[in-house]
């Protein structure tokens, strides 16, 4: 495994890589079971996995968690050879925007909603620097995970606006064993946030127990989902949607592909957690 922080670099070796299938898993690094999921998925469809890891400051509100997030790239090299990584790209803020940037990806009206409302801005900076990262490592493949539903119809669509000529492919949601979706952030939480954390997808499960009885009524679930998750003390509620997925439309009935996601507070830490379902 090689570490590198710089483009050209990476341009070196790529130049070198011909007839080889190139794989990119980009991170913000603090890896866990899920980005691991990624890298394996990755393994299995490329000659060469690169592993992106870096916090991208665009994609932050000021009053995010920028400075603070977690950071450890000792703890990352190794998970990163353990799991087959080939390269690690980790540049530095000044390497990735040495000027200020002039130039970013917009993707209109599907990150407005849901996460985009709460964090204006957010799938600006994610999407201008996919499109770096992918103009930069020139890989076949780019692996995304479901647990940002909505990053995925983003840069699905941007890849498909723009005819960016790489497979966006998507991994399942990776869990702890009492369900909480696995995120760097989880590390923000206190010993009872942790305790409480589960009722998210303990929720969403109910959500789709009860689609399964039958229930279609949009209202009606969010409505209950949101009452349930309330019950926990240490939860506030940033959003609980039930919309059609990829295109994020708004129905008041489940039908077709639909996609059940929500955003909670739980003191300092956001998390989010979503399912879709076909019906
Ligand atoms: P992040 O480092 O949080 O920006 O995440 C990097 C990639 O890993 C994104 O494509 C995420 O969707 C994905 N990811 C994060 N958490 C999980 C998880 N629990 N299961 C699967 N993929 C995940």
């Amino acid at each position: 495994m090689k570490l590198l922080s710089k483009i050209t670099e990476w341009r070196q070796i790529r130049s070198e890589l011909t007839g080889q299938r190139i794989g990119i898993v980009p991170t913000m690094g603090y890896l866990h079971e899920g980005h691991v999921s990624l890298v394996h998925q990755a393994k299995k469809e490329n000659d060469i996995v690169v592993l992106s890891i870096f916090v991208n400051p665009l994609q932050f509100g000021v009053n995010e968690d920028f400075s603070t997030y977690p950071r450890d790239i000792e703890r990352d090299s190794q998970l990163a050879i353990d799991a087959g990584v080939d390269y690690i790209f980790t540049p530095e803020v000044e390497e990735m925007y040495p000027t200020p940037i002039r130039t970013n990806v917009k993707v209109n009206e599907i990150t407005e909603m849901l996460c985009g409302a709460s964090r204006p801005g957010h799938f600006d900076g994610v999407a201008t620097v996919v499109m770096k990262l992918l103009q930069i490592i020139q890989p076949h493949n780019a692996y995304f995970g479901m647990k940002d539903a909505q990053q995925v119809a983003v840069i699905e669509q941007m890849v498909h606006d723009l005819n960016v000529p790489v497979y966006i492919r998507t991994c399942p949601i990776l869990r702890e064993s009492d369900g909480l979706a696995m995120s760097s952030r989880n590390v923000y939480l206190s010993a009872d946030e942790r305790e409480e954390a589960p009722i998210l997808y303990k929720t969403l499960q109910w959500a789709v127990e009860a689609i399964s009885q039958g229930e279609r009524d949009v209202e009606q679930i969010v409505k209950e989902v949101a009452k349930r998750i309330e019950l926990s003390p240490s939860s506030q509620i940033d959003y609980v949607e039930l919309r059609q997925y990829p295109s994020l439309d708004i129905i008041q009935r489940v039908e077709g592909k639909i996609l059940l996601a929500l955003a909670v507070r739980m003191g300092r830490t956001r998390l989010i957690d979503n399912v879709i379902l076909t019906v």
